[in-house]
């Protein structure tokens, strides 16, 4: 048996004549770039996302660039966030020459420690942006109510986490924005790159809208130094056509994240081996992450020896990528982070992953001998 980390290919033959359908229609329409295809895929992952707006962008990456962009957010800024993420995470905030200020993770969320943000907090610190890790809310509740005390906007790096929920409200509504990214491994995948920003401030909007073309009030009037990162209507209909099965494959995923934890929790091992925590609300699971203390590496080798497909996220934590030096942090700074980065990693699961497969992973896992 050979189990992929992701199918892809599983996930298209369920969906081939909608996307190729979709694909026509903007052939046959000859407009590539933006118009009704994309401003109709932002009002239905406004809605999705329990927002009044939504603004399609080319990646996940320019939705934090954008959002952060909007806040005028530049040199002399200070905006918290997670170590332990993604790249883009603490590059939007570099980018744009503010600094990345890093509080450590919680161990069993992989999510920011909300206990530890008020120490990070400084008379530079504009912007809160949070993670929202493999498809669980951080934990929106406490990071509002630091923000509320200390004048902060807060904006979600909700990339891997569309759909999640915590307390009932959706991933990207809870702070003044929401980043997403339709990235073809994420839950919701286009056929290339892709992004949104969600929220329901008219004036944020606004100036997001404008942002993504130059800074553009019209065609060749600028008010202000934007980029171009415009959302292309082949993947804009692409996404339509997939955004009505979304709720489905996530509840599939969290699904077979519970049959995994229930497998994993009944085997035997002479090892330590720790499933995920699901708090409060929606999971998503965009992935299924374990912690193995001691044999991480031995554990990913033995199982590609049975063909199962596994990844780290995160090997290197933010704090510790070179080209963060010149911030000033150092091995040890966040323990929790570095730890995780060292002993987590994410198993295969994907909407169509079968019992029959996760069975033999589960087999995999309880016949390694470290
Ligand atoms: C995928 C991802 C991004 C960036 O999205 P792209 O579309 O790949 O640019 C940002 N943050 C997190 C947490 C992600 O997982």
């Amino acid at each position: 048996m050979k189990v992929p980390l992701i199918d892809l290919q599983a996930q298209y033959v369920s969906v081939r004549e909608s996307v190729r359908a979709a694909v026509d229609r903007v052939f046959d329409s000859q407009q590539f770039v933006m118009g009704p295809e994309v401003s109709r895929l932002e009002a239905e992952v406004a809605q999705y996302c329990q927002t009044t707006e939504a603004i399609g962008c080319a990646s996940g990456s320019d939705a934090l660039l954008l959002a952060l962009m909007a806040l005028d957010v530049g040199a002399g800024i200070e905006v918290i966030t997670t170590p332990f993420s993604f790249f883009a995470t603490g590059s939007a905030i570099a980018r744009l020459g503010a600094r990345p200020v890093f509080v450590d993770i919680d161990p069993h969320t992989y999510n920011l420690n909300v206990d530890r943000i008020a120490e990070a907090i400084t008379p530079q610190t504009r912007v809160l942006l949070p993670v929202h890790l493999y498809g669980q809310c951080a934990e929106m509740n406490p990071i509002l109510d630091i923000a509320k005390a200390n004048g902060l906007v807060v904006i979600e790096d909700a990339a891997q986490a569309i759909g999640a929920e915590d307390h009932g409200r959706r991933a990207g509504s809870m702070g003044l924005a929401g980043c997403f990214s339709f990235y073809p491994t994420k839950n919701l995948g286009a056929a290339g790159d892709a992004g949104i920003i969600t929220t329901s401030d008219p004036a944020f909007a606004a100036k997001v809208r404008r942002l993504r073309v130059h800074g553009g009030l019209t065609e060749y009037e600028h008010v202000e130094v934007g980029i171009n990162s415009r959302l292309d209507a082949l993947q804009a209909a692409v996404l339509r056509a997939k955004l009505p099965r979304l709720d489905e494959w996530s509840d599939s995923r969290a699904e077979k994240a519970r049959i995994y934890s229930e497998l994993l929790e009944a085997a035997k091992f002479n090892f330590k081996l720790e499933t995920p925590v699901v708090r409060n609300g929606r999971h998503i699971f965009h992935q299924y992450v374990v912690r193995v203390p001691q044999h991480r590496d031995g554990l990913m080798q033995h199982l590609k020896t049975r063909d199962i497909g596994t990844k780290v996220y995160y090997p290197i934590p933010l704090h510790l990528q070179e080209c963060f030096v010149y911030l000033g942090y150092k091995q040890g700074d966040f323990p929790e982070a570095e730890k995780a980065a060292r002993e987590t990693f994410a198993l295969p699961l994907f909407p169509e992953l079968t019992q029959a497969q996760q069975e033999y992973v589960v087999k995999s896992v309880e016949e390694f001998r470290p």
